[in-house]
């Protein structure tokens, strides 16, 4: 799996003379997008995970930019403006830990070329394109699919195989070879200067005699570099539209899911599920568990002190397990049903026999919290079960007060944050949360089939003692089996984890913070449209999760759910019933890959069916 990239961002780019005087070349906007944000977001949507950008000239422009995106590290070239993109190269280097993608930044291209280098099993490889007549080509000859020469004079390549594109695949070893060429080829030219004058890919060429430097061809690419002004109008007016056209063409069509989970996942999500066959008891799948959970540990809470224990299963499973592993036989569980996931909770309790209570509260109003602390204060209690999002309703519970009570009076905390991991902004620690359940299709955006236990680890030893009290779900033995062999005890669900390790980085790019401020956008557009077309909610506003959003059925006798279902269904939107005891509800969420203006779009289908 290849997870770096660089970009070589030096040069001023000069022939562009005005554009260029207040920008790097990479800043310069095609489609109304820079190239740079293009690359990027081709990037990180490809699985890498830390994109280093060589910069010099106004490389201010680059640290700034870089601060959108957290995968992103610029090192700056102090003396491009004597150097080749070798020197640049020279720079990032030192960075470079792995096999990497190295980009040009002035570049526009097809997606797939990414796809197509990452999968090549070659080492090191150019990707090349059939003729541009760009009137900039760098041509290659090749033997036997190797390259043998490169040049922009088109007399010194015979037969020319293809034209360079500007990205490659290259290991370290390679990349250390060429720093070295340049280092020795740099003595020679001029004792003083210290970075290389040369050009990347005449470096790379000098060294494929060396090391073999495969071309892989794509022959109609669709891709441009960008140099001067014709090449500008030809990327907007031709390339561009292909690269589009092709990139939609691959997409997979979008239904845009408003029910509780599972999310709408992005389509980068959703490809990261076609992988390699792979016996997950190797060690590099092994690797990749290990690195979901502490990331996934990461997002709430100090890995190292918290553990994510992983399973297959849905999130009723996770409940399941925390339930099922966490108390003692003698131990005492309050569990808090405010809908329809404590209830969840409690019967599942009943069904192992577990000595418990419920607390029963309103569905829709908030708890009261006076209450549930003298019963904390009572001493009859060794642990609280309680959700976070109550999903039935979107009633938010207030665990910021609760948890910290409830530590305070020694309960150990067992909480279903199913539908709150990872949407709402969260710190284990400070709420006083000992275990929490997820799972990987809600707002984390990745596929259903995982689920996770988020653990304090003093907590989760201390369960090490406990009779188990079953065998699949057991949350020790499977924690336990984890950390002495890097494998689960049963096999797991591989593409599913696949998809969640790219929509873990997806939401490292984005933050849970700002995840949270996209999620509540969209609800005040849809709570301004309810209230527009004379709807009520069923939950006070300040009770609120923003995530889902129950409203309540108008009365009127021509009001049918299926009908206004359907219709949404037409529109590309799926929206899912709940009912409440006699309370009929139709719940709208907005969690997912879904942005303010398709909740537009969705509240425009609400009002065509509630005005006519
Ligand atoms: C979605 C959800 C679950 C789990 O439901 P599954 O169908 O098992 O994935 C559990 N608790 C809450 C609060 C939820 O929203």
């Amino acid at each position: 799996m290849i997870k770096e990239a660089v970009i070589l961002a030096g040069g001023r780019g000069s022939r562009l003379k005005d554009r260029t005087a207040a920008m790097p070349k990479g800043f310069l906007e095609i489609g109304g997008k820079t190239m740079i944000e293009w690359s990027v977001q081709k990037l990180l949507g490809a699985g890498i995970e830390k994109i280093i950008i060589g910069t010099g000239y106004l490389h201010e422009m680059y640290d700034t930019f870089a601060k959108k995106y957290p995968a992103i590290k610029t090192v700056c070239n102090e003396d491009y403006a004597s150097t080749g993109s070798m020197g640049t190269l020279e720079t990032c280097a030192p960075h470079v830990t792995d096999t990497f993608l190295l980009l040009e930044s002035d570049l526009i291209y097809d997606n797939i070329g990414l796809y197509v280098l990452i999968n090549e099993t070659h080492e090191n490889v150019i990707l090349a394109s059939g003729a541009t007549h760009s009137g900039d080509e760098v041509y290659l000859e090749a033997r036997e699919g190797i390259l043998k020469r490169l040049s922009k004079i088109k007399a010194d390549i015979a037969p020319v195989y293809g034209e360079l594109t500007g990205i490659s695949k290259l290991t370290t070893t390679f990349l250390n070879a060429m720093c070295e060429y340049a280092a020795q080829n740099q003595e020679t030219a001029s004792s003083c200067k210290q970075k290389s004058t040369l050009e990347y890919e005449h470096v790379m060429s000098a060294c494929a005699n060396v090391s073999p430097v495969f071309i892989r061809k794509i022959d109609r690419y669709a891709w441009r570099e960008i140099d001067d002004e014709t090449h500008l109008q030809m990327a907007e007016q031709e390339i561009l539209p292909r690269i589009i056209e092709n990139e939609s063409l691959r997409a997979v069509r979008r239904e845009i899911l408003l029910n509780p989970g599972p999310a709408t996942t992005s389509d980068t999500v959703k490809y990261a599920q076609v992988a390699p066959d792979i016996c997950p008891r190797e060690k590099e799948f092994g690797v990749l568990m290990a690195w979901i959970c502490r990331e996934l540990t990461a997002f709430v809470a100090p890995p190292g002190e918290y553990e994510t224990v992983l399973f297959g299963g849905s999130g009723t499973a996770a409940d399941e397990i925390m339930i099922s592993s966490c108390a003692p036989d003698n131990g005492r569980i309050l569990i808090v049903d405010n809908g329809s996931y404590g209830e969840r909770m409690a019967k599942i309790a009943a069904v192992y026999n577990l000595p418990c209570t419920v607390f029963k509260s309103s569905n829709y109003e908030a708890l009261d919290i006076v209450k549930l602390e003298a019963i904390f204060k009572s001493g009859n209690y060794t642990h609280l079960g309680i959700v976070y999002h109550e999903t039935t309703t979107g009633l938010l519970n207030p665990l910021d007060v609760i948890c910290p009570l409830a530590k305070k009076y020694g309960l150990v905390t067992i909480v279903d944050a199913v539908s709150a991991y990872a949407g709402i902004p969260m710190d284990l620690k400070k709420l006083g949360i000992d275990f929490m359940a997820a799972t990987s299709n809600k707002n984390i955006q990745g596929m259903a089939g995982v689920c996770f236990v988020i653990c304090n680890k003093n907590e989760l030893e201390k369960t090490s003692v406990l009779r188990m009290r079953n065998y699949y779900l057991n949350l020790y033995d499977q924690y336990d089996y984890f950390v002495k062999h890097g494998q689960t005890r049963f096999t797991p669900p591989v593409q599913t984890l696949y998809a969640l390790r790219q929509a873990i980085l997806e939401t490292k790019q984005e933050t849970i913070e700002k995840r949270y401020q996209r999620y509540t956008e969209c609800w005040r557009v849809l709570v301004s449209a309810v209230k527009k077309y004379n709807l009520s909610m069923l939950v006070k506003e300040e009770n609120q999760s923003h995530l889902i959003t129950a409203i309540l059925e108008p009365e009127t006798p021509d009001y049918d759910f299926d009908t206004f279902h359907d219709l949404a269904r037409k529109h590309g939107f799926t929206i899912y019933p709940g009912k409440l005891g006699a309370i009929n509800t139709f719940r709208i969420a907005n969690i997912g890959d879904i942005q303010p203006e398709e909740m537009r779009r969705f509240t425009g289908v609400l009002g065509s069916y509630f005005v006519s």
